[in-house]
């Protein structure tokens, strides 16, 4: 948004002073807006995005039909999504008008609009009416191509582009597919919050994973027990009852446990399945993960299902050759491995928990990719990187357009986001993208680290 233009707190303000506009349940949060016509799937992503099965409603006076708000949270900023209940300029009807109205004010005091669309049936004349509206809104919005099930639907959303309103992405509301990625862009575009100060007080939180036996509760238990380590009993500081709160070097860390480690004594094998669920939760929680490997074994392909599933929860991973007393598999052929089948290319500790030796060097191994991960890059380097790479390895072309790589920003970190602005995003291909992100992530000594990368074409 820009200078002149008054914020949308300040529009929020104006309009309280007649009625009570739809932001009365006030929260100071950004608002994030649903518009779109009727059945193309707007509640069901309502619900998703919110992750409620039932959502909130704000009964408004005087209207039958009910406006839903709810809170919402994604890398640590939270916000307010409001489901308009649908622009139908087509609708007569006494409701139907006032229910226009309200979406319309709605409209004005968000701080992002979210378009949503039937990806299956493109944009349709009701569409189009209601993108012209959106054409005059103060506030950016994303258009959300819903009931993308699969590829092909993806693919046609692309078509939506043409609607000149920007970013489109596709989603299945249905089935959570791209819903990450929806997130992402909404919390990209949200203005600065001081939620994120809060964030950055929070102490690194770093969780353990990896398939039963390999030695992570040895290794979790070695850990508390260490002289070095004073363990807090403070439930309340930490995000889960079960995280604990430990202190190394006066430098407080959270260990969030996964799959109940600490009483392992009393639960034994059984219940992996439920360790499993709670292991993603953790992960969820969690800056940094330690993915345990058994260095008799070296690293299998249920390693790099956990090696994935913390890149997948947006963690920064070390992976952990545990029982290094027992086998020294070559460091080499292990990183090179992990290098060919991890996107995210994490760096390799060895320890073992029965003899102790390695485990000090965890905790600080971890905290370094936390820095990493926190980490921001001035744009300057970012552009000198940018113009280097496109110079080495020119972008794809197609249809006798070559993809040109113009600005890069970081947008966010704790993951490190980044905006990549370039003449048209659809010429990016999979192999590129990911040579990209490689180069960029050995450039800036981002190994381990999860990257975002948001692809914009220029306005
Ligand atoms: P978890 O399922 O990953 O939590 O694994 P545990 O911590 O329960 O360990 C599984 C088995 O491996 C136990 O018998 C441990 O005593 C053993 N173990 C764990 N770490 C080491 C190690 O570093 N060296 C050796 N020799 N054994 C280990």
């Amino acid at each position: 948004m820009t200078g002149e233009r008054p914020t949308a707190a300040e529009r929020r303000a104006r309009t309280r002073r007649g009625a009570p506009g739809p932001a009365a349940i006030a929260t100071g949060q950004p608002l994030v807006a649903i518009v779109g016509y009727p059945n193309v799937g707007k509640s069901t992503l309502f619900n998703r995005l919110t992750g409620r099965r039932e959502a909130v409603v704000d009964r408004m006076p005087g209207v039958t039909r009910d406006r839903r708000q709810g809170g919402a949270e994604w890398r640590g900023r939270a916000f307010q999504l409001v489901d308009t209940g649908g622009i139908d300029a087509a609708d007569p009807t006494p409701i139907g008008r006032q229910v226009a109205a309200q979406a319309v004010r709605a409209l004005e005091e968000a701080d992002l609009i979210l378009f949503v669309l039937d990806a299956t049936a493109g944009a349709t004349p009701g569409d189009l009416e209601i993108a012209e509206r959106l054409r005059r809104a103060q506030a950016p919005v994303i258009v959300v191509a819903n009931k993308a099930d699969g590829e092909a639907q993806e693919l046609q959303a692309q078509a939506l582009w043409a609607l000149g309103l920007g970013e489109v992405v596709p989603v299945s509301a249905l089935h959570g597919r791209g819903v990450g990625e929806l997130l992402d862009a909404i919390v990209e575009r949200l203005p600065a919050a001081p939620a994120v100060a809060e964030a950055e007080e929070r102490p690194p939180a770093i969780c353990i994973l990896g398939r039963p036996n390999v030695g992570k509760s040895s290794i979790l238990n070695a850990l508390l027990g260490e002289e070095r380590v004073v363990v807090h009993d403070r439930p309340g500081t930490t995000r889960d009852p079960v995280d604990t709160l430990i202190e190394v070097n006066g430098r407080q860390i959270i260990l969030t446990d996964t799959a109940g480690l600490r009483r392992r004594g009393r639960m034994r094998e059984g219940v992996e399945h439920y360790s499993q669920i709670r292991a993603l939760q953790a992960a969820e929680r969690s800056d940094v993960a330690l993915v345990v490997c058994d260095a008799t074994e070296g690293i299998t392909d249920s390693d790099l299902a956990a090696v994935d599933q913390a890149a997948r929860a947006h963690c920064a991973t070390l992976v952990v050759m545990n029982k290094w007393d027992l086998a020294q598999p070559d460091l080499d052929a292990l990183t090179g491995k992990l290098r060919a089948k991890s996107r995210q290319r994490p760096p390799i500790e060895v320890c073992s928990a029965v003899t102790g030796e390695g485990l000090h060097r965890l905790i600080p191994a971890a905290l370094r990719l936390y820095e990493r991960y926190r980490s921001r890059i001035p744009t300057h380097d970012l552009n000198t990187a940018l113009r280097e790479l496109a110079e080495e390895r020119p972008g794809p072309r197609r249809r006798g357009t070559r993809l040109s790589l113009r600005y890069l920003v970081q947008t966010g970190s704790a993951p490190p986001q980044f905006r990549l602005e370039v003449n048209d995003p659809s010429l990016v291909t999979r192999d590129y993208g990911f040579w990209l992100e490689n180069r960029l992530r050995r450039r800036f000594d981002l190994e381990g680290v999860p990257l975002v990368i948001v692809y914009r074409g220029r306005d």
